[in-house]
């Protein structure tokens, strides 16, 4: 059982393995996230924003072995906006995405028996470093790291975080509290 503190040192070692280079400064503002389920070892990313306008957004995302971020859509904003396109490129590690579609046998992500029920979509895909998919918006999605964590590159276009909807229902009722 890791602490949060301890997932967080072990991301910023997963960084630095990856050989990506960031500033002290960045590396301060290391944002940690747990969607208030406070079980940060297994649902929670870290990242580094690197920018966000209301046209683009580019982040780092690093993820301790196992670590997953929740099932959830980018819906759309208003007429002009159809919701946040995002982009993903494998930097170091194993990236297990899974997308609605024909679900995989024998998928490599797995997830906590007590939120199975909030993971609905199983067309599993895996991206190696150098590899990268393109997710559109409003379409279901979530994402665990392989056994030694990733490394991941998101672009995407503007995000709205307090806009996205999730499958459970716990966190979804944080994010209506907000
Ligand atoms: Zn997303």
């Amino acid at each position: 059982m890791l602490t949060k503190e301890q997932s967080t040192a072990l991301a910023k070692e997963i960084l630095q393995r990856s050989q990506i280079a960031v500033t002290e400064e960045e590396l301060k503002n290391f944002g940690a996230w747990d969607w208030y389920l406070d079980d940060y070892e297994h649902i929670g990313v870290a990242g580094i924003e690197y920018c966000n306008t209301p046209r683009y957004c580019g982040r780092e995302l690093i993820m301790t072995p196992g670590q997953i971020v929740p099932q959830h859509v980018h819906p759309p904003i208003d007429e002009t906006n159809p919701g946040k396109e995002e982009m993903w490129r494998c930097r170091y590690g194993v990236m297990y995405l899974h997308v609605p579609g024909e679900p995989t046998p024998n998928p490599l992500g797995h997830v906590p028996e007590t939120r199975k029920e909030h993971f609905t979509v199983w067309h599993e895909i895996v991206l190696l470093p150098g590899e990268q998919y393109t997710l559109k918006p409003n379409t279901l999605h979530w994402f665990q790291a392989g056994p030694e964590g990733c490394v991941v590159t998101e672009f995407s276009s503007f995000a709205i975080n307090e806009r996205d909807l999730y499958t459970d229902p716990e966190i979804q009722a944080h994010y209506n509290k907000s």
